[in-house]
């Protein structure tokens, strides 16, 4: 879309604010959570708390509400020896976290990376919930991590890390409890191996106790790139507003793991020019769009997006501020910061991440004019087809994949649609009206039930 692409620094009628830097803490972090859920850095429990502080003033919810529902309900934090092949032993912390459960059983991924810590989990574990209530799912939310680099493990010995943290965290999940999927570093073999841990100590096959696993052991058809094919759905959503199709766009796609790289496919087969991607080593940029059928052989060959032949070497900080319609951070936390969001081109930020945007880039974005399509509501493609295999695993019964891919597009349109509408009448950017709808959802549930005792 060169020739039609907006600069979002010239759209009408928004005066740029001064965002010199990140306030402190103190500042940011509402002083109602105790201090089990008040952030000890400025990471993404600080932007998570930022977010629902937001909500719940615009809602006019009471501090007890607040607090409630700034606070984990549930959480456990266990230890996990692991015996390494060389006959040494090694330990880990691990991690699950279910925020809420008012709408139903705790929902959300496991995540396996160095940096995991129980805030980053707390603040995924928040998400979680927002998430599922957008999309209308029977769940709460919930998250699961353990502080290890996946890649320097043999698989025997991820396979004994992953059933002795199931076996740790036993108590607390199950189908109607708290249910797993993949999330960073784990995958479907993951959840096969906490499936079988779980089963076998119950004494039978459980399958609803995980989402994401393979086909073979009751997985679903679509969950592999269903993450991936519901950030198209939003995006093309949130471009159609303006008149345009994905047709018209240049796309920028960060992080080239399960969600990055099915959704650069998906968007290349959509007709839009996937311009730059990049990966943990580095980006490549090809004006005109890249081929990305030929940088998945690449990337299969070599592990790696970097030294592809037929695109240009790219910095992966580089791609954040590169000049294209679309940009879609779909790797980590708190890429898009007060630094670099003043330098953003693209028209759209389309959340293939959870929590790529930090509050004040989120401010610095909205100013610009540049329209964020929430984490809560883009990426949620993941566990709707997540619910779905449930669904599907608690009756034997499966769909065919046309019928998952229309439910999953019905469900993310209607979605986006009434988010789109709550920030028309609000005259809010699409977080803070996703937010709305899905605190005030959670909220709901909680009043109605009541309190026990
Ligand atoms: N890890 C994914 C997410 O953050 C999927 C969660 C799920 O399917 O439960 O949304």
């Amino acid at each position: 879309m060169a020739d039609t692409a907006v600069d979002p620094t010239t759209a009408a009628g928004r005066e740029p604010r001064e965002h010199s830097q990140d306030p402190p803490l103190a500042d940011v972090v509402p002083d109602v959570a105790p201090d089990s859920a008040r952030p000890t850095h400025a990471g993404p429990l600080a932007t998570a708390q930022t977010q629902l502080a937001g909500a719940i003033r615009r809602l006019g919810f009471d501090e007890g509400m607040h607090a409630m529902l700034a606070t984990p309900r549930r959480e456990i934090n266990v230890a996990i020896p692991l015996r390494r092949d060389d006959g040494t032993t090694e330990l880990f912390h691990g991690f699950r976290v279910q925020h809420n459960v008012s709408r139903g059983p705790g929902k959300g991924g496991l995540r396996y990376h160095p940096s995991v810590d129980v805030d980053e989990v707390r603040a995924l574990a928040m998400w979680m919930t927002w998430k599922c209530a957008v999309v209308e799912l029977p769940y709460g939310g919930a998250k699961g991590g353990v502080a290890i680099d996946p890649r320097n493990y043999s698989t025997a010995e991820l396979e004994r890390v992953t059933r002795r943290y199931t076996s740790e965290i036993m108590p607390m999940i199950g189908p109607e409890r708290d249910i797993m999927a993949p999330d960073i570093g784990t995958d479907a073999q993951t959840m096969a191996w906490v499936m079988d841990t779980y089963s076998v100590n119950r004494g039978y096959t459980i399958p609803g106790v995980v989402t994401g696993k393979p086909l073979e052991v009751g997985g679903s058809l679509g969950r592999a790139t269903a993450t991936s094919q519901g950030v198209v759905h939003a995006a093309s959503a949130a471009i159609r507003e303006q008149g345009l199709e994905l047709s018209d766009v240049r796309v920028a796609v960060q992080g080239f793991g399960k969600v990055g790289s099915h959704a650069a496919a998906i968007f290349g087969q959509s007709g839009a020019r996937v311009e730059a991607v990049s990966d943990q080593y580095g980006g490549v940029h090809r004006s005109g769009g890249i081929d990305v059928p030929r940088l998945l052989d690449h990337v299969r060959e070599t592990g790696s997006v970097v030294g592809f032949a037929e695109a240009d070497p790219l910095g992966n900080a580089d791609l954040l501020t590169l000049d294209v319609d679309v940009l879609v951070p779909a790797a980590v936390e708190g890429v898009l910061t007060h630094e670099n969001a003043d330098q953003v081109k693209a028209r759209w930020v389309v959340e293939g991440a959870n929590g790529p945007t930090t509050a004040r880039a989120d401010e610095i974005l909205a100013d610009r004019g540049v329209v964020v399509v929430p984490d809560i509501l883009a990426n949620a493609g993941g566990v709707v087809v997540s619910y779905f295999e449930w669904v599907q695993a608690q009756q034997a019964y499966w769909w065919t994949e046309t019928e998952i891919e229309q439910r999953l597009a019905e469900r993310m349109l209607h979605a986006y649609d009434a988010v789109a509408e709550v920030a028309r009448r609000e005259q809010v950017p699409l977080r803070d009206a996703a937010l709305l709808i899905g605190v005030q959802r959670v909220a709901q549930a909680h009043r109605t039930r009541g309190l026990y005792p």
